[in-house]
């Protein structure tokens, strides 16, 4: 900076650094919204792709790239063929941009009855208002998402995991399904993590995830991403970019950082959750437990057929004797899993579907979902098991 200036300016244009001959282990974080360069050809070749570069963070920021890529290696390290990824504000974004990108108006979805709640609202409050076609349908029964399906079929939608009994999805003849009649199969995998399945491999043409949960893993963070090949998250990335739904370069770091400790996370939290199912599956006080780990769970096999080995998600359904009020009062009574939605952090977490997540369904409703009255889904966090099967034991009475 020239000596002539003056204070405001001097202070304006502040030194920044040079760029680094080594290389920082730290996730640099990018926090500017725009980038400068030194040629205005150089800056309308950038804009105009013609140059790899950025611009402008709505469009791709290098910290949240250095996040999508990080899920993109985990969803992908088992494929051939190459995939990318790309990151979002949150999980919503990401199912809503991904859904957007391939279904247009006339077009037709089939998606699980029991599918996330917000990404149940997006399809029949807001797709339906955009001329989107949807059908809800009980994702396991193959029978049932054949008939579904029509000439103007476009996207399967499907959970890995579902909330809450933990329903698998039969991926590999749902990628069948769609691939036969020039579908295409999306997977929302937030509940298995791509450390304990890998849609893609499974035959896949999408996953996506709320990176808010396990991902983040510490409750302080919301995000989301997709992966896919690059044509298809190509176009995926065009309509993020004019939706807008960008993630933030401090959020990345965040999750970034998620991604270093997925792996011993997840895997302890697996452990625990399936502990905690064996421990109170013979329980006088205890109706159900569903967990797939369970050999009386109904998707155990495919479980083992899908997961990798000894993982079967940390999400435990839990159904005390009784209806809807003694769910809620075994929530009342833990002292050490708290009382919050969400999933995936250290700490465990519990909620009564009924009353809660399900609030809308009515006892019949609740059957066909297959959700008992009193069941609570708990969400494993990180402290010692038996500390947890504690709480639960000291709250069944
Ligand atoms: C939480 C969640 C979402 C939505 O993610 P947000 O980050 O809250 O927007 C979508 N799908 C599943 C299965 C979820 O658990």
């Amino acid at each position: 900076m020239s000596e002539s200036y003056r204070p405001d300016t001097v202070a304006a244009h502040a030194p920044m650094p040079e760029p680094l001959r080594e290389r920082p282990l730290g996730l640099p974080v990018y926090r500017s919204s725009t980038f400068a360069f030194d040629t205005a050809a150089d800056y309308a070749e950038t804009l105009g792709s013609r140059r790899e570069g950025y611009t402008y963070s709505r469009i791709d920021n290098p910290t949240v790239d250095a996040f999508a890529a990080g899920v993109a290696a985990l969803e992908g390290q088992n494929l051939s063929t190459a995939v990318e990824g790309q990151a979002f504000a949150s999980g919503s974004a990401a199912v809503a941009t991904t859904m957007m990108a391939f279904v247009s108006a006339g077009e037709h979805i089939v998606a699980p009855k029991a599918v996330y709640g917000g990404t149940y609202g997006l399809l029949s409050n807001v797709l339906t208002r955009f001329g989107v076609l949807v059908s809800f349908v009980d994702i396991g029964d193959l029978d049932a998402v054949a008939a579904a399906i029509t000439p103007q079929t476009k996207l399967i939608w499907s959970e890995t995991l579902c909330n809450p009994t933990m329903a698998v999805a039969n991926l590999p003849r749902l990628a069948e399904l769609a691939h036969a009649n020039g579908a295409m199969l999306g997977v929302d995998s937030t509940f298995a993590s791509p450390i304990v399945c890998r849609p893609l491999e499974h035959g896949a043409d999408v996953v996506v995830h709320s990176a808010t949960k396990y991902i983040g893993g510490h409750s302080d963070v919301t995000g989301g991403a997709a992966v896919a090949a690059p044509e298809l998250i190509q176009r995926i990335r065009a309509l993020r970019i004019d939706l807008g739904g960008a993630m933030s370069p401090d959020d990345a770091f965040l999750l970034h950082r998620g991604l270093t400790t997925l792996g011993l996370r997840v895997r302890r939290q697996c452990e625990s959750a399936s502990f905690l199912a064996a421990k109170l599956d013979a329980h006088p006080q205890v109706e159900l437990v569903e967990h797939p780990s369970l050999s009386s769970h109904p998707h155990h096999e495919l479980a083992c057929e899908l997961f990798d080995a000894g993982l079967f998600g940390a999400v435990v359904n839990l159904s005390p004797r009784g209806g809807r009020a003694e769910g809620m009062a075994l929530c009342d009574r833990l002292k050490l899993i708290t009382i919050a939605t969400s999933l995936g952090g250290a700490h465990s977490l519990v909620s009564h579907s009924a009353s809660t997540t399900h609030r809308q369904l009515d006892d019949e409703a609740l059957a066909g979902a297959r959700i008992t009255p009193s069941s609570v889904r708990i969400s494993v966090g990180l402290e010692d098991p038996q500390d947890l099967l504690d709480d639960i034991l000291q709250a069944l009475g």
